[in-house]
């Protein structure tokens, strides 16, 4: 069984390929108020989740959300995909201005798995996309401690679906 303990003062970053589970995964362990997502940011500037076009202004809410919280001294997790070096490094910085312990939590979930998952769901992120995340996987794991992260987990398909896997605050 995997057990994972976390601060309460952390701003945990997900990251993975559109479709890996983020969303289910962070519903399922934490309180809805704990998580800020990109996506839920999307829809509450311009309607929808799925608009790229707003991802300016919606960042904005996402990074700024977060920020709210973190200077109130709540746990916090940033869901999005976080696969662009510049993503986690923003989100790094607004850890760091807060004194939080920063986790990143990697979604290490096979291509097939993520691609198949993004079909069976309404809305639905293209291949291309989440091909080149994927990619991005290995050398994400392998380089987060030098990015500057306290602590780095990486979850798999088993511990997305064990009934025992923990994650303590
Ligand atoms: P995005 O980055 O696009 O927001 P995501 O990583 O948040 O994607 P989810 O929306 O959580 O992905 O999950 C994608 C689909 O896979 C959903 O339909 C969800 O129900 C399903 N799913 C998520 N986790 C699991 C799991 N552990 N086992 C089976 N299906 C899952
Ligand atoms: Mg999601």
């Amino acid at each position: 069984m995997k057990k994972i303990s976390l601060p309460g003062t952390t701003l945990l970053v997900l990251c993975g390929p559109p479709g890996c589970g983020k969303s289910t995964f962070a519903l399922r362990y934490f309180k809805d108020t704990m998580i800020v997502s990109s996506d839920r940011c999307r829809a509450l500037v311009s309607d929808y989740e799925e608009n790229m076009a707003a991802s300016r202004e919606a960042f904005r809410l996402f990074h700024y959300t977060i920020e709210r919280r973190l200077s109130l001294g709540r746990f916090t997790v940033a869901d999005s995909t976080a696969i662009a070096r510049q993503a986690r490094r923003e989100l790094l910085r607004i850890g760091r201005k807060y004194g939080f312990n920063v986790t990143l939590l990697v979604f290490n979930i096979p291509l097939d798995v993520c691609l198949e998952r993004n079909t069976g769901r309404e809305r639905r992120v293209i291949r291309p996309v989440i091909i080149k995340a994927s990619k991005k996987l290995r050398h994400i794991i392998d380089g987060a401690f030098s990015e500057g992260f306290d602590d780095v987990y990486v979850v798999t398909d088993e511990d997305l679906n064990d009934p025992f896997f923990k994650i303590e605050i």
